[in-house]
């Protein structure tokens, strides 16, 4: 419990997927003296973004949980390499705003761009090009925190590795991230040269992804996975890079680093639970399956077919869901998990097929499922996620029985020698937990050396155990 307690109102909190919901103490420090204060009067304490982390990772039960929305100041920008030096509550959607124009994009981004870029340094981040470029950590040059001790220290690749690599994807357990150098890439335009395929199922995917990936900075299948025996696995792929000037149609060459914002709508309020069941979900990703590609005009297009690749705002390609303000409430106040995993290179095609058929036959569809290729990591990181092979993303609504089968997916995940995305996570087990992560005790020497109270603590370090080996 904070030690101030008396003198503030305890919010219940959850993250992006309503679930669990868990009581703290919310902080809003404006400043790094403010930051000290108010790690010097919590026990415990974590750092939260934007909330965007799906499960218990930036919550700090009945400690105090420290926003980081007023530390949104961008502090200096190189207009020539395009190094940025910002604070962690500016959003991806900031930086957008601003550089875009000036011609710089992010070199990695996840599915939404309300996320903070603290938030995306501590779940070190992937997005569609992991292919290609890998994950948040290949973009960061440097990061400060604040420890335990209140002592303010700077990580590199060259200082304080040890540091710098346990807090890319350390889950905010190793300090507060109070600065990040990020590493823009130049664009000539803010469009992304865009074609669509329709696969017939699961193999079919594969080798779509393997025919046009090395072409592509950004690919991703959309899978419905509900479709089952021999439509199993069937997808609607999106490849894409950043459009060229010269690929600009007229209408669009004269302001080519600007588009038009699109107008947002808003779930209003918590949709029934039980709205989503596995007759609604098979309804909607029979008509997406069919009816998307036809939207775009794209069926079976191919890159060799250059006329039929369509030309779309970054804000289409990356984050069509950010247009609709809460649309996690359509799940309901019960909520969903996330439950996306990566299985390795050499065995993910069986898995994959495994996992889908267990969720076909049980029916716990998905109507948002994704399949992604990872490419290769850095080796240094202990936490992150992504390793090279095939993830698959499923949000299922949280309904009886959906426990007992996430354990047996785990399972899966186990036998096939990969692991889940903890930025997703709120129901794994310290025990699977380990066996998923084989260099967790390496991350903790390093958070016992510069947290030995174990200071730094959310709900999620809890349930998983953290702070023991
Ligand atoms: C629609 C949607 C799509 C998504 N798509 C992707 C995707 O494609 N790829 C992907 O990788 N993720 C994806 N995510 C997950 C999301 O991008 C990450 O969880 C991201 O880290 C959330 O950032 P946030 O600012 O909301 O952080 P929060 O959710 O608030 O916090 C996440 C973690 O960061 C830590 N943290 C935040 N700020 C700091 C700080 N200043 N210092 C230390 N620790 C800090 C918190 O303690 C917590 O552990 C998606 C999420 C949504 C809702």
């Amino acid at each position: 419990m904070s030690k101030n307690a008396k003198s503030e109102a305890k919010n219940a909190i959850s993250g992006w997927g309503l679930t669990p919901v868990i009581e703290t103490y919310l902080q809003r420090p404006e400043s790094l003296s403010a930051i000290t204060k108010v790690l010097h009067d919590a026990d415990f304490a974590i750092a939260r973004g934007a909330g965007r982390g799906y499960g218990d990772l930036a919550v700090s039960p009945n400690g105090t949980t420290i926003l980081t929305k007023c530390l949104n100041r961008m502090l200096s920008f190189d207009d020539k390499t395009g190094i940025l030096l910002a604070e962690p509550g500016v959003t991806l959607a900031e930086i957008l705003d601003v550089f875009v124009p000036r011609g710089w994009f992010l070199p990695v981004t996840p599915g939404t761009k309300y996320t903070t870029i603290g938030g995306a340094v501590a779940c070190d981040v992937h997005g569609k090009n992991h292919h290609c470029d890998g994950s948040f950590s290949n973009f960061v040059n440097k990061l400060t925190l604040v420890l335990a001790s209140a002592e303010r220290v700077s990580c590199s690749r060259d200082s304080n590795p040890d540091l710098y690599w346990a807090t890319l994807g350390g889950l905010g357990l190793t300090g507060v991230i109070v600065e990040i150098e990020l590493q823009l890439i130049p664009v000539e335009t803010a469009y992304i040269n865009m074609f669509c395929l329709k696969s017939k199922n699961l193999d079919e995917t594969l080798a779509l992804f393997d025919k046009y990936e090395s072409q592509h900075q950004y690919s991703v299948a959309w899978v419905d996975c509900l479709a089952s025996k021999n439509s199993l696995g069937r997808s609607i792929l999106f490849f894409g890079n950043h459009a060229r000037l010269s690929e600009l149609p007229k209408s669009l060459k004269g302001h080519p680093l600007y588009i038009n914002k699109k107008r947002q709508l808003k779930v209003p309020f918590e949709f029934p639970s039980g709205l989503l069941n596995p007759l609604t979900i098979s309804v909607f990703n029979n008509f997406y399956y069919n009816l998307i590609p036809t939207f775009y005009n794209l069926a079976y297009s191919s890159p060799e077919n250059a006329k039929n690749n369509r030309i779309i705002d970054y804000d289409s390609f990356f984050y069509p869901l950010d247009r609709i303000i809460d649309w996690n409430k359509i799940y309901g106040k019960e909520g969903f998990i996330q439950y996306q995993c990566v299985f390795p290179p050499a065995t993910g095609k069986d898995y994959v097929k495994k996992l889908l058929s267990l969720a076909s036959s049980e029916g716990r569809g998905s109507f948002l499922a994704v399949l992604k290729r990872f490419g290769k990591q850095n080796g240094k990181e202990f936490l992150s996620f992504p390793m090279p092979g095939y993830t698959l993303a499923l949000d299922m609504p949280c309904t009886k029985g959906l426990d007992e089968f996430l354990i047996k997916l785990d399972a899966l995940v186990l036998e096939a020698g990969g692991r889940i995305y903890l930025a997703k996570d709120a129901r794994l087990s310290a025990e699977t937990f380990r066996k998923m992560y084989p260099k967790f005790p390496e991350w903790l020497a390093i958070k016992n050396r510069i947290d030995p109270e174990n200071h730094f603590v959310s709900s999620l370090s809890n349930r998983l155990r953290m702070h023991t080996p």
